[in-house]
């Protein structure tokens, strides 16, 4: 497969892609994209709406014990680890008063990693990114864009050398949506994809 004929086609599924994690403050993105892990969005938007909205700040929210952080997200995967991470992200951010457009920062809060840092720097500051998330990895393996053997790092370094610089951010999210509507781990819908006599899948 070209480059022109996925974005061609991703741009015809996906005219606007959006983060499907609702946010209204640069801080809770930063918060769902970690809660985010090994998690729907769903499940996460689910845990938040009420978060959110009754704690609106970080110092709000810096009133919170783990303990009561943890009663609040205990539905999604991982919740103790998370409800942690969630206690020193608020406490760390807290600090400086503001999310910073700093790579090196975003990967020292705690369960932030170079995927949650890249969704934080595309989606609030536009800088051109790619975070690599299992949709991401699995889809361009079958778009033939990578290989089976290469890991997440590689995959990213392929996907911001066959991809224009300016085209990164957008087509990133294009790809998550893919991934997670179309082309799905289990039983993807081939038979309206355009690639389907040329995926690595078959
Ligand atoms: S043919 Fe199926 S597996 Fe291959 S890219 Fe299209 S949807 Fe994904």
């Amino acid at each position: 497969m070209n480059k022109e004929s996925i974005t061609s086609y991703l741009d015809s599924l996906f005219e606007d892609p959006i983060c499907e994690l609702n946010y209204t403050k640069d801080y809770e993105l930063v918060l769902s994209v970690m809660l985010s892990a090994q998690t729907t969005d769903k499940g996460v938007n689910r845990v938040t709406k009420e978060l959110y909205k009754k704690y609106d700040s970080l110092e709000k929210l810096n009133t919170l014990s783990v303990k009561e952080i943890e009663s609040y997200i205990k539905s999604i995967g991982f919740y103790r680890n998370k409800s942690l991470n969630f206690k020193g992200i608020v406490e760390r951010l807290l600090e400086i008063g503001y999310v910073p457009n700093d790579r090196k920062f975003l990967e020292s809060l705690p369960g932030v990693g170079r995927k949650t840092a890249s969704v934080v720097l595309a989606h609030l500051f536009n800088e051109p990114s790619f975070a690599v998330d299992t949709h991401v990895y699995r889809v361009s393996k079958r778009l033939g864009i990578t290989k089976e053997k290469d890991d997440v790092l590689k995959t990213e370094d392929k996907l911001k050398k066959f991809f224009n610089k300016d085209e990164w951010n957008r087509v990133n999210s294009q790809l998550v949506l893919f991934g997670r509507y179309y082309c799905t781990s289990k039983k993807p819908k081939c038979d309206r994809c355009p690639f389907n006599n040329k995926c690595k899948k078959r």
